[in-house]
């Protein structure tokens, strides 16, 4: 019993882990304004900061501008499992990037540095790519509250530095234009950790579709769990981490010729934003 309680507790760890990634170049290159630029047009859409000033949460874009989804994928490793990496772990998944090119869908890399740091080459094709755009899932991939999946936390005071050393970790291996949008490890997070984060300057960004492709072994499930859930406007969250995602590629293939077929578009998240923007 206690052996599977930590298993338990193990895989819902990494779970959270699978659940969270970022963009760069940012916050510092890019102060948080207080409303969208439209004299900026090259400039990332954000959202206004939410009430009382705190960081801002996009979930999804509108249900009534077309028919558009967004894939977004967390690049998730933590802090912590450099070992693993070294012991032969993948937490990369360069086949379902090359899915994403050859199927020529647009998508949302949600990254963290330490994945960044441990794939330089991965990360600096996919920040140069313009078909993706790279966005920020914290360093460390730890969690912003104080009970997430069983993820280690981030002490309050360093919230922003853990944001701030992901976008440096992306400037370092050259990812150019990393977008100021943040998602939460384990989606998890609460008032405190959006007052927090309000000098680094970015957006967080949810999601409205759970992929479930987190430990998953059957593709064909995952395929209809998105399938089930999308909707005009919607943010799929799904993994680019093989050894804890594997069948994310192969869900992919049936998941884009299905929407396509059904009319919809795929866009990036910052798509989706410049159009809830839109409404005003
Ligand atoms: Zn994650």
């Amino acid at each position: 019993m206690i052996t599977l309680s930590r298993r338990v507790i193990a895989a819902c760890a990494l779970a959270a882990a699978l659940t969270a990634c970022g963009s760069s170049a940012g916050p510092a290159a890019r102060p948080p304004s207080p409303a969208p630029s439209p004299a900026a047009p090259s400039a990332p859409p954000t959202l206004a900061a939410g009430p009382e000033g705190v960081v801002p949460v996009f979930e999804h874009g509108p249900r009534d501008a077309g028919k558009t989804v967004a894939l977004t994928f967390d690049a998730d490793m933590t802090a912590d499992q450099g070992p693993r990496a070294a012991a032969g772990e993948r937490f990369d998944h360069p086949r379902l990037i090359e899915t994403l090119r050859t199927l020529k869908v647009p998508a949302t890399v949600f990254m963290t540095g330490r994945w960044a740091e441990e794939y330089p080459d991965q990360a600096r094709a996919i920040g140069r790519d313009p078909l993706f755009e790279v966005a920020n899932h914290s360093y460390s991939h730890y969690a912003f509250t104080a009970d997430c999946y069983g993820l280690p936390t981030v002490p309050e005071e360093r919230m922003r530095a853990d944001v701030e050393r992901a976008y440096r970790a992306f400037r370092a291996v050259g990812v150019p234009e990393p977008m100021p949008y943040f998602r939460f490890p384990g989606g998890c997070y609460d008032r405190r950790a959006l007052k927090a984060l309000i000098p680094a300057g970015v957006t967080a960004v949810q999601w409205d579709v759970v992929g479930g492709d987190a430990f998953a072994t059957d593709a064909d499930a995952v395929a209809r769990q998105v399938l089930d859930g999308v909707r005009p406007g919607s943010v799929v969250v799904l993994h680019c981490t093989r050894s804890a995602a594997p069948t994310t590629e192969k869900a992919v293939r049936t998941v884009v010729p299905e929407l396509r077929r059904q009319g919809y578009r795929f866009v990036k998240v910052s798509e989706l934003i410049g159009a809830a923007n839109g409404r005003g």
